[in-house]
């Protein structure tokens, strides 16, 4: 077997916003990503940990305040917007396909299509007919066409947001809560959607979610993210995962009846605020285990075992 090849790789980055007399605050801190060519990686934490935010950087949609970032072994991190629009539709996003999710003005083929009139000098036969064959490809057909968004259910919106992403075929998607907002049978069939076209398109995919079910389903591995830090990174996130930040997710996520989910947990409540701190473990104040050292050094993130990386200082000690 070939050795795998990097799609992305981003190095040492930050993320740091500072409102006025403000403290700085990290969205991302210190994260090195390597994202493989023909892989799904997922990319889990609560809202508000920096997944979004990292999301936008690699696809330089926000530039980081430090660090790299490299496309194909290619730096992009100092692009202009010129140079970007050059590679722009090798890498695309799909969002949530709630209902504000496109122009209520604008009709199906108007969504879909455009990016073709963003990036192709194409005649107007020859964007519909791309614009067909892409709804079919993700199952919908061309009576669609002069549909608008709030005509179609959340997962016939979530089909239309693949296809957007996906009429310039580019080689990356970034998937950003793209099955959140669907209930789970939909949810399913847009998970198998998004194997087949990486299938059919030699796709690359960040997918990133809260929804620990369906990252199991479709990643071949998994980064936890936790205050802006990669916390975890793990082959398959039910099986083995150690930091207990990873462990306090799952428990919130598997256990069932949600009554019984913050007994064991660790996780935010809605509302609250949860301060960085200034030094040590980023999960210190709130891990069950915390000890003198998560005080006062951050551990870094190190290898467990082959794929499997973790910045913990107790997990090492085993
Ligand atoms: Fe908990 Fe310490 Fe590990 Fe941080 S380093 S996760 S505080 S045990």
């Amino acid at each position: 077997m070939g050795e795998s090849v990097n799609l992305f790789e981003i190095k040492g980055v930050y993320k740091c916003y500072q409102k006025k007399s403000k403290p700085k605050v990290y969205a991302v801190y210190n994260v090195d990503l390597n994202i493989k060519k023909g892989e799904v990686l997922g990319l889990v934490g609560e809202s508000g940990c920096g997944k979004s935010t990292l999301a936008k950087i690699l696809l330089k949609l926000e530039q980081p305040t430090m660090g790299q970032i490299l496309f194909n072994g290619q730096d992009i991190t100092d692009y202009s917007f010129h140079q970007m629009r050059k590679i722009r539709n090798r890498m695309q996003m799909v969002f949530q396909g709630n209902a504000n999710a496109f122009n209520p003005h604008f009709t199906v083929e108007q969504i879909i299509g455009e990016p073709l009139n963003n990036y192709s000098n194409e005649s107007k036969e020859e964007k519909e007919k791309k614009i067909v064959s892409m709804l079919e490809k993700v199952g919908l057909n061309k009576t669609y066409l002069t549909r608008y968004s709030h005509e179609m259910s959340g997962g016939q919106r979530q089909r239309i947001g693949i296809a957007r992403a996906l009429i310039l075929h580019p080689e990356f998607v970034a998937c950003d809560e793209a099955v959140s907002s669907i209930d789970y049978a939909l949810k399913n069939q847009i998970l198998t959607l998004l194997t087949d076209l990486k299938q059919q398109f030699g796709l690359t995919y960040l997918f990133i979610s809260h929804d620990i079910a369906a990252v199991n389903k479709i990643c071949d591995r998994v980064v936890v993210m936790y205050l802006g830090n990669i916390v975890e990174v793990i082959p398959n996130i039910n099986n083995n995962a150690q930091h207990p930040y990873t462990k306090a997710l799952l428990a919130a996520t598997l256990i069932p009846n949600p009554k019984n989910r913050r007994k064991n947990t660790v996780l935010f409540r809605e509302g609250e605020e949860i301060k960085i701190p200034d030094k040590g473990c980023v999960f210190q104040n709130r891990c069950i285990y915390t000890q003198e050292i998560c005080k006062n050094e951050q551990p870094a993130l190190k290898t467990q075992k082959e794929g499997h990386y973790i910045a913990c200082h107790l997990c090492h000690h085993s």
